[in-house]
């Protein structure tokens, strides 16, 4: 097998004349001795570099970063200074967010289940607008606005009733999905107007999201093109079409650009009046590629006839995403990164779990050995933010590397942080 194709690297990736790699000027084996492993570095000139071709694409004001790919304060703290707004979709993202710094009205509340103190908390803190997902939140929202509250300012969620090319569990715009008011049966419709009689919400527009690492661009236009119709005839202010631009994990596989995933977009909403404002909401494809993980290899154990499998020193801790998807990575030995890699491995975590897999089926270089360190490239997004400390292993320390410096925006967990919620 080839050796790791250099698109799915960071931007401000090279490799140092002993063929280790460097990002951002710095080599992995200092960041991995200095940090410890496992470690995510992030090279945070090309997350600036991705807001910036967003706004150029889209417009200022008119992309919305998905936190949920990856939060800390530090992140919300840069993309809000590159001119994105920030999708919460928990009052803890917004938590988050504030405490970063990021004004209320630069923030949009997302969540097909909102609590009462989230729609309160968003609402006095003053959001940008919350996206509304069913009947049952207008009629809270109805409530909340009785006891004195100001009227929300509201999107209101549709599932155009478009199916996807990806994953079951990312698939988030067909008729059978527990998000938004459904576009084919009429609901959508009736909640447009329950709000424009109601007291208790202003309408500002409509939001659609039809799932996360899409590729076919002809879904994009299938699900815009569906909005559009229905948004139209309503001279409602803004259109949001969602995030869900796919990336490229694997050697092989192409890397979508936001210019196709703009042509698209624009193609479906032509029409619409210039002052119809198309909002995107995108989070893998901004942050994914910007960042790799670290490992370090423990064991190595080779059955004979049956496989290798190489145990590195997190796992499904801090990259979930193979055991709930099914995805696949690459891997490759950051201290020779041209290196072919004729090997397989079953790359494994540290956890007690057959099916604690960070790649089923990896093509490594020759000669793996204990103490080598291994990188996973592609796990900037969903990895860190779906993290946990299964098995009380700590989540991994994060760090942001630009032009030779690297500083830690979120330590390491240590043991002591295991037991901060326990009482008695
Ligand atoms: C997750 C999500 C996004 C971002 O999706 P990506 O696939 O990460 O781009 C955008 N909007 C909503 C409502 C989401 O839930």
């Amino acid at each position: 097998m080839a050796p790791i194709s250099k698109h799915l690297l960071p931007m401000n990736s090279s490799v140092d004349t002993d063929g280790a790699l460097r990002i951002a000027g710095l080599r992995i084996d200092a960041l991995a001795a200095e940090y410890g492993t496992p470690l995510f570095v992030y090279d945070e000139d090309h997350i600036r570099s991705n807001c910036r071709a967003l706004v150029a694409e889209f417009g200022v004001d008119n992309v919305v970063y998905a936190s949920k790919a990856f939060l800390c304060k530090a992140m919300a703290a840069l993309v809000h200074k590159e001119g994105l707004m920030l999708d919460v979709a928990s009052g803890g993202e917004l938590f988050v967010a504030l405490a970063a710094g990021v004004p209320a009205n630069r923030c949009v509340l997302h969540g097909n289940n909102k609590s009462d103190r989230e729609l309160i908390e968003a609402i006095e803190a003053g959001v940008h607008h919350i996206v509304v997902d069913s009947f049952d939140e207008l009629a809270r929202l109805e409530a909340i606005h009785a006891t004195g509250l100001p009227a929300a300012r509201i999107q209101l969620r549709v599932t155009p009733g478009v199916h996807v090319h990806t994953h079951e569990f990312v698939a988030t715009g067909q008729d059978d999905s527990k998000f938004g008011f459904n576009l084919t049966n009429g609901d959508a419709a009736r909640a447009v107007a329950l709000c424009k009689e109601s007291k208790s919400v202003e309408l500002l527009g409509l939001h659609c999201h039809i799932g996360s690492q899409v590729f076919a661009a002809d879904n994009f236009t299938a699900a815009a093109k569906a909005m559009v119709e229905f948004f139209a005839p309503l001279g409602l202010e803004e259109l949001t079409l969602g995030g869900g631009l796919g990336v490229a994990y694997l050697n092989h596989e192409p890397t979508p650009t936001y210019s196709q995933w703009g042509s698209a977009l624009k193609e479906a909403t032509r029409n619409l009046p210039s002052s119809a404002r198309v909002i995107v909401e995108p989070g893998r494809s901004l942050v994914a590629a910007t960042a790799v993980t670290i490992y370090s290899v423990g064991t190595v154990k080779n059955i004979s006839g049956i496989r290798k499998y190489i145990s590195v020193d997190g796992g499904m801790s801090d990259n979930p995403r193979p055991i709930m998807y099914g995805s696949g990575y690459e891997a490759f030995d950051p201290m020779r990164v041209d290196a072919d890699r004729p090997d397989n491995a079953r790359i494994v975590g540290k956890h007690c779990e057959s099916g604690d897999i960070v790649i089923l089926d990896a093509s490594i270089p020759a000669n793996v050995k204990v103490g080598d360190l291994m990188v996973t490239p592609v796990t900037g997004a969903y990895g860190y933010s779906m993290a946990s400390n299964y098995n009380k292993i700590g989540r991994p320390a994060v760090v942001f590397v630009s032009n030779g410096n690297a500083r830690l925006v979120v330590r390491r967990e240590e043991y002591e942080d295991l037991v901060r919620l326990d009482i008695g």
